[in-house]
């Protein structure tokens, strides 16, 4: 990483030429791994959970965290940015500004979940349509322990097979993490542009300090005081995917790294990290939620509007349900932004100019709010499988 910062400041676009390569084989190969291994490590996490009352108990657990933890996350984005102002008085003539990404806005919230439901699997999994394809494979996990015994016994261990093969090629993928990360970093820092960030100083500062604050205190709070764990243990085990998260920017393509940390380094059981971090990587998004809520509230600042507390309220709301939208990839986030101006009637064309300013310098952002995101869904799974009297979770740091 530091390697790659280097370069990039002695050498700009040159150095690309060199690394960057490197940097796209390996989120290649990540993203290689990503629709089989959601796809069997849901069917054999639902189907080793067994039916009915325990993954009914693991559901609500797991649920109950990620909406917990978002929420807090929302509330500390919503204090800061009233508190801070980034947007009051921000002149963003001067800032650069980028053209909107081409990812397709969903149109609506009630869209979005009804998307879950896929009319075709086979085109969800050939789309990596995450969120589909988590339905489809709970319904398969759900509906294989209901068939008789022969049937299952064969689907299951057919099932946890194809995953041990996924984490296996995703132990290979893991050694190149090294070359990939030097070649993601050079390319992020030779391709930001300085100008931009100093007009919009104080909305990363916002944006940074809240996002600082979730990951090096209330995570390690919770991981403390409701999993009884030390997060400097927790925090050493997972390494390897925080940096991941960090150069990828995508939680999607860092899952196969998060996946391998928590079982294989924080000692989680496969039963629950299978679980909570393949839903956890499209639905948990604590980063993301604090970004929507200061980003929506910076760009009403920046154009003078008041907004009264009815309407923070539905930011904070809509802010927590678009991040559970937004899927694991380099800026979603900020394309879910439009739908929460939509939703408080923040229009015209100046909240297009101000979102594209935004993006200019977005790249950071995206790197620290995604490492934000796997952390929690890391903390998660330690949390719950401490909580379903796993023990021997993070007891101690593991090379
Ligand atoms: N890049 C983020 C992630 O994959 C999503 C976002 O843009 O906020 O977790």
């Amino acid at each position: 990483m530091v390697l790659g910062v280097l370069l990039a400041a002695f050498f700009g676009q040159g150095a690309v030429r060199w690394t960057g390569w490197m940097g796209t084989i390996f989120i290649r190969l990540l993203k290689m791994v990503i629709v089989p291994l959601i796809f069997t490590s849901i069917v054999s996490g639902v189907a080793s959970v067994g039916g009915g009352k325990s993954l009914g108990r693991l559901g609500l657990k797991t649920f109950l965290y990620y909406i917990a933890t978002s929420m807090v996350a929302v509330v500390t984005g919503l204090l800061l940015v009233n508190f801070l102002k980034p947007g009051v008085g921000a002149d963003l003539g001067g800032a650069v500004h980028s053209e909107l990404p081409s990812l397709s806005t969903p149109g609506s919230l009630g869209e979005i979940f009804l998307r879950m439901i896929p009319e075709n699997p086979v085109a969800a999994m050939a789309h990596g349509d995450m969120l589909a394809i988590i339905f489809f494979a709970i319904l398969c996990g759900v509906a294989l322990i209901q068939l008789k015994e022969a049937q299952r016994t064969l689907l299951r261990s057919f099932v946890d097979a194809a995953f041990e093969l996924m984490m296996a090629i995703t132990s290979g993928i893991i050694r190149l993490a090294p070359l990939g990360v030097l070649g993601l970093i050079t390319t992020a820092v030779a391709a930001s542009g300085m100008g931009a960030f100093a007009t919009l100083g104080k909305y990363m500062l916002t944006i940074t300090a809240g996002l600082l604050i979730h990951l090096l205190v209330t995570l390690p709070l919770l991981l403390r005081f409701v999993g009884g764990m030390n997060p400097i243990v927790h925090y050493r085990n997972m390494a390897e995917a925080l940096l991941t998260a960090f150069s990828t920017s995508s939680s999607s393509a860092t899952l196969p790294v998060t996946l391998r940390c928590v079982e294989e380094k924080a000692g989680v059981s496969n039963r629950v990290s299978s679980f909570v971090l393949p839903m956890g990587a499209t639905i948990n998004m604590d980063g993301t939620a604090l970004y929507e809520c200061v980003g929506v509230i910076f760009i009403s600042q920046v154009m003078g509007f008041h907004l009264g507390l009815q309407a923070q309220w539905v930011v904070v709301v809509t802010a927590l349900l678009a991040s559970i939208g937004a899927a694991g990839i380099p800026s979603a986030g900020l394309v879910m932004i439009f739908i929460i101006t939509e939703a408080i009637h923040l229009q015209g064309p100046q909240v297009g100019v101000i979102v594209g300013a935004m993006l200019a310098i977005d790249r950071p952002l995206d790197m620290l709010r995604t490492m934000v995101n796997v952390t929690s869904d890391s903390c998660g799974a330690a949390i719950i499988a401490r909580s379903e009297g796993e023990t021997g979770v993070n007891e101690r740091v593991r090379a």
